[in-house]
């Protein structure tokens, strides 16, 4: 059993059922399973055109191998409409496996870790909400690259399944 991280993002459509629908697909299936869901966040594009992105990180433990794992979510973009005119076109879901343990290969098909893990906050902020000691052999901590996306916009979304927006409320009328 290996552990993955999986980044998930969209900007067509309501993309945070499309998530929530997406990960329900990836938890019915018996080769892996889930272990933790971060919050939605939306952040501008970057290099891209069309409306904010919606993204969400999860972490899975599974028994597939790191390409069985990507053709399963290659399969999932497809079946949630993915479509791909262009390079960084405007997307209903897009799936990356952004590391999977023990992995480290630079095959066109599947790069790992993913080679934009470390540059982009929509990646970084909700790996880190729920690995927030995340450590790469090459890169390190992935924490201490957070300064350096500090100028991409993203905003963390309230959470319908979990109360860290109330905790926020909360701390913030308590002051
Ligand atoms: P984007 O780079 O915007 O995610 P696509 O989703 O269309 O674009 O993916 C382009 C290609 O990237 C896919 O054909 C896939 O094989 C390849 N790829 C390489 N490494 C990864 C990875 N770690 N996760 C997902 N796809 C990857
Ligand atoms: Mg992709």
């Amino acid at each position: 059993m290996a552990r993955a991280f999986i980044g998930f993002g969209g900007n067509i459509g309501d993309t945070r059922q499309l998530i929530t629908d997406a990960i329900v697909c990836l938890a019915l299936r018996s080769e892996l399973q889930i272990l933790a869901k971060s919050c939605f966040y939306q952040s501008a594009p970057i290099d891209a055109t069309g409306g904010d992105y919606i993204n969400a990180v999860i972490e899975i433990e599974t028994e597939l191998t790191p390409y069985s794992l990507l053709h399963v979510c290659q399969a999932i973009e497809q079946e949630f409409g993915r479509e791909r005119p262009y390079s960084n076109a405007p997307r209903t879901l897009d799936l990356d496996i952004l590391s999977f343990e023990g992995v480290i290969q630079n095959e066109t098909e599947l790069i790992l870790p993913h080679p934009r893990i470390i540059e982009r906050s929509f990646v970084l902020l909700p790996l880190l909400e729920i690995a927030p000691n995340f450590f790469l052999p090459d890169l390190g901590e992935l924490k201490t690259y957070l300064p350096k996306v500090a100028d991409q916009r993203i905003e963390k979304l309230p959470c319908r399944n979990c109360n860290c927006w109330e905790k926020a409320v909360y701390s913030q009328s308590a002051h």
